[in-house]
């Protein structure tokens, strides 16, 4: 397993966590030899922000199981172990698939009693490893697409995860989807800090809190950055984030010249090198590359 993870999390609603990681992706890949992650998988961005077409695509196949009818005796296991509610036992007993409900997990085959079901597979999204080359920084991004009106992200964010770690490089930055969900757990699994992006809201400080009990349940180091700062009262945030042994180490202030990078693709650090957002991303990623030595 590769040592040095960095998690980039945060609350849902546009709180600026794929902001935050593409800026210090470029700063890191000035160090090391960076492999960026985008486990965003229904809305993944990074790319759009960095300003790069997704290549190299992979397909992510689960397994979708077919039941032989001839072998099948009906017995109605396959739909008492099936938790999604893609095996549906109908009225004559024979068991029927719903493959957009169905998660792979492969419980139905396990439990048929004769050998009914089998193995097929399908399709549910996409990994991408792309160059990214930008001002002579480079790195790899590894992005995860779900495909439209799939609802499992889990094993879209485990193939784009594993597709990472088995990229070459000597550090992993990961930037996961928005809430606390058991994908953004998986995407953090294994970081060695984790920052957690919030806003000065009553909603950040909701999901914050939310982001501080599940890292603090997993055990790792969580360090909070507050984008706008200064729209909105942080004094609950600043408890919150004490009360869980966390401290806030950026307060990066609502900006139009982070919009504007926003708008044109091309993040501060490259925009507006001398701008004070832009020292602000760099004093942020000195202090990730000392905790992460
Ligand atoms: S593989 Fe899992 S989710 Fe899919 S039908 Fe079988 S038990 Fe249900
Ligand atoms: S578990 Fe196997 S035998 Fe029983 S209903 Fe399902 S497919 Fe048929």
């Amino acid at each position: 397993m590769a040592s040095r993870i960095l998690a980039i999390s945060g609350g849902k609603g546009g709180t600026g966590k794929s902001t935050v990681a593409v800026n210090l992706a470029i700063l890191l890949a000035e160090n090391y030899d960076l492999v960026m992650a985008d486990l965003d998988v229904e809305d993944p961005n990074d790319h759009i922000l960095l300003g790069v077409q997704l290549q190299n695509e992979k397909p992510i196949n689960i397994m979708l199981p077919f039941v032989r009818y001839d072998d099948c005796i009906k017995c109605g296991v396959c739909g008492e172990v099936c938790d999604t509610g893609a095996m549906l036992i109908s009225p004559n007993g024979l068991p029927y698939v719903i493959p957009r409900l169905c998660s792979g997990c492969m419980s139905c085959y396990f439990a048929c009693p004769t050998k009914a079901i089998v193995r097929g597979e399908r399709t549910i999204g996409y990994t991408y490893e792309t160059l990214v080359q930008l001002d002579g920084r480079s790195f790899r991004l590894v992005t995860g697409v779900l495909r439209e009106g799939e609802e499992h992200t889990p094993p879209a964010v485990i193939a784009a995860k594993e597709r990472a770690l088995l990229t070459d490089g000597d550090f992993y930055l990961i930037d996961t989807s928005a809430g606390t969900s058991n994908s953004v757990a998986t995407a953090m699994d294994g970081s060695k800090l984790v920052l957690a992006v919030t806003e000065p809201t009553p909603l950040g400080l909701h999901d914050l809190e939310l982001i501080l009990q599940l890292t603090s349940k997993m055990g790792i180091e969580t360090w909070v950055i507050m984008n706008r700062s200064g729209l909105g009262p942080e004094d609950e945030h600043d408890r919150v984030v004490r009360n869980y042994g966390s401290r806030i180490v950026a307060r990066i202030p609502y900006s139009k010249r982070i919009v504007e990078s926003y708008v044109k693709g091309r993040p501060i650090v490259l925009l507006d090198p001398s701008s004070k957002e832009a020292s602000m991303f760099r004093e942020l990623a000195s202090m990730v590359k000392e905790v992460m030595e």
